[in-house]
């Protein structure tokens, strides 16, 4: 473990600068120096009024694999997800109030936010990631609408 700061929060009182035993947070950068940090000795992060420090640990554990079953329901629920954003933009074009427009608006956005969060948490958040390739492939391969960009796809998995 080492201390870290989160310089947004920060607002220099220097509190941790008298406390730290090492003069770890005494730094040009404004970052607590991790080679100097005794792991673990929190002094700072109770010490600090603003909760800017914190504790984090030198070796993060793996990432928890997602089971098929998992990863199936999440592609389900985003592309729920999806159909609602297509349905809400609809009402958005035909509500009759700047109230109804602006809630529909809300809506539109909102389930669009839950899509993309869904779809990162089922392994589509870098586009080189396995599920991406494969889902490009697999659109490559199935059959298509005429607007659908074939050779932007393939230029893209080339590229990946
Ligand atoms: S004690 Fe907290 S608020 Fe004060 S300088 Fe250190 S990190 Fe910043
Ligand atoms: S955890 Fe201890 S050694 Fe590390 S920066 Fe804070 S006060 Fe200094």
């Amino acid at each position: 473990m080492h201390a870290v700061r989160n310089i947004r929060l920060c607002t220099k009182d220097c509190l941790c600068l008298y406390v730290c035993p090492t003069g770890a947070t005494d730094t040009e950068t404004g970052q607590i120096d991790p080679k100097k940090c005794l792991s673990g000795c929190r002094v700072c992060v109770d010490a600090c009024p603003s909760h800017a420090i914190s504790l984090v640990p030198e070796i993060y554990p793996p990432q928890q694999e997602k089971t098929s079953a998992v990863v199936s329901a999440m592609r389900a629920l985003s592309a729920s997800k999806a159909e609602q954003e297509r349905l809400f933009a609809a009402l958005e074009q035909a509500a009759p109030s700047p109230e109804a427009k602006q809630f529909a608006r809300a809506m539109r956005l909102s389930n669009r936010l839950m899509a993309e969060d869904l779809l990162r948490e089922a392994g589509y958040l870098l586009p080189q990631s396995k599920h991406a390739r494969e889902l490009l492939a697999r659109e490559l391969n199935a059959p298509q609408d005429a607007d659908f960009p074939k050779d932007a796809v393939k230029r893209l998995l080339e590229l990946l």
